[in-house]
């Protein structure tokens, strides 16, 4: 019998989320769909994790391309790169982009992502203050890197980080500023912080905590950031990394539910059944993401579904990170606050630079932070997402796997 003619897909997104769930579909039935991708950045898509080591010098940008244009055309994929959908009309099942052109869909993907939050003090909206989220951010911070002087990066976290690191490496003078007393404080505890802060220093970068922005100062482009303490440092250029807002715009003005993104159920559908979302501008469950491994979980499932297969669930995970500064070796795995009852196993050795802690919640590992030693971050990682007990090896759980084998 003839396969009935094929459903049209339209992707909304050509970022990570949105192509992994396309290579998903596409092994599980290459010809179900007709796909269309349209992208807002005019280029087929890469590993943005990757943005840190290109700003460092470490990689070229060509190197982190994930799909090439021949991936998009050996898979008959329309993209449209460089052309952003800008309504949805979801009683005709159309999609409108930018340039006008229309396409309807039988099933349509939201994988918008998310866009970085620029803090609304005065003078936030002058040319030279930028996020980090793209290959043009990285360009604008090459740019101004060869032209040299100051550049202050607002946010001592993951994103903050790799941005300082990367622009000091590029020739900058950089100043981290962080509201917080504690640097990456989602990852990491007090003391690891420490060693992390007392290491960045080594290697020249300036860094103040506890430190409010009050405004941004400048004639037609940025020259100075202004704190509530009065003080004031002089910026040839600012990096906004102080969080993200997942990019709902369309979806919500589409009459789709959404809360901080646009929720989704088990299956990574909204609350419209033609339509599905994955990535970082889905909720799922009060929770929204920022990192790829949950990211990579969700593709599967909704391409499951996509694919007519409807027999896979999202469950949340725990997740685990690391800082893409060569040199600086930091693990940080699960629940690293510890709820009411948990305990500690602390490891510190301060001459090795060596700092470790799990935490405890009965008989199981529900987080972990490593700093210096990271050799064993995953094998943490894995008790945590097992749940296993842990009762017969807590004596040696801080020296690692091979000790705990061999008891
Ligand atoms: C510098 C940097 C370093 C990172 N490092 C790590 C790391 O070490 N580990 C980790 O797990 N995660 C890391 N992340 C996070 C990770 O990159 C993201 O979680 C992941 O990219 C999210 O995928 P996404 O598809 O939801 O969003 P994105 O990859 O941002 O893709 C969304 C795409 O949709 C496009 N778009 C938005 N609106 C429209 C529209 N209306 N029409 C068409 N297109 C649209 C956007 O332009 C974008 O290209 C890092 C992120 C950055 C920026």
């Amino acid at each position: 019998m003839d396969r009935p003619l094929k459903q049209r897909l339209v992707v909304v997104g050509n970022g990570m989320a949105g192509m992994r769930t396309v290579e998903e579909l596409l092994e599980l039935d290459a010809g179900m769909y007709d796909i269309t991708v349209f992208g807002a950045e005019p280029r087929v898509n890469y590993n943005r994790i990757l943005l840190s080591p290109v700003l460092a010098g470490e990689k070229q940008a060509e190197d982190i391309v994930l799909h090439p244009r021949a991936w998009y055309e050996q898979h008959g994929i329309a993209l449209h790169a460089g052309d952003p959908v800008v309504s949805l009309d979801r009683r005709r099942r159309v999609v409108r982009a930018h340039s006008g052109l229309e396409v309807g869909y039988e099933r349509l993907l939201l994988a918008t992502g998310s866009s970085p939050f620029i803090v609304p003090v005065p003078g936030s909206q002058l040319a030279g203050v930028i996020g980090f989220r793209d290959l043009d951010d990285v360009d604008t911070m090459l740019a101004a890197s060869r032209r040299g002087g100051h550049a202050v990066v607002i946010g001592g976290g993951l994103l903050g980080l790799e941005a300082a690191n990367g622009l000091l490496r590029r020739g900058m003078d950089v100043t981290v500023v962080h509201l917080t007393h504690s640097l990456m404080n989602q990852q990491l505890d007090a003391q690891a912080a420490l060693l992390l802060k007392a290491a960045l220093e080594r290697r020249g970068l300036r860094i103040l905590l506890g430190a409010q922005t009050d405004s941004i100062a400048g004639r037609g482009k940025v020259e100075a950031v202004r704190f509530a303490d009065g003080l004031e440092l002089p910026a040839d250029l600012v990096v906004m990394a102080a969080g993200v807002r997942p990019n709902i715009a369309l979806a919500r003005d589409a009459g789709l539910y959404c809360e901080r993104a646009i929720v989704v159920d088990d299956t990574l559908q909204t609350y419209d059944p033609r339509v599905y979302a994955v990535g970082e501008c889905v909720q799922h469950r009060k929770a929204t993401f920022g990192l790829v491994a949950p990211i990579w979980e969700q593709a599967r499932v909704c391409a499951a579904h996509l694919a007519g297969r409807g027999h896979r669930r999202y469950v949340q995970q725990a997740t685990a990170t690391r800082l893409k500064v060569t040199g600086i070796d930091l693990y940080s795995a699960g629940d690293i606050v510890g709820l009411d009852g948990s305990e500690d196993l602390v490891l510190r050795d301060r001459h090795a630079g060596v700092y470790k802690r799990l935490v405890l919640a009965g008989n199981r590992v529900t987080g972990a932070v490593l700093y210096g030693d990271v050799a064993d971050g995953p094998w943490y990682f894995d008790l945590i997402q097992q749940g296993r007990d842990i009762s017969g090896i807590r004596d040696r759980l801080l020296f690692g796997p091979a000790m705990c084998e061999a008891a």
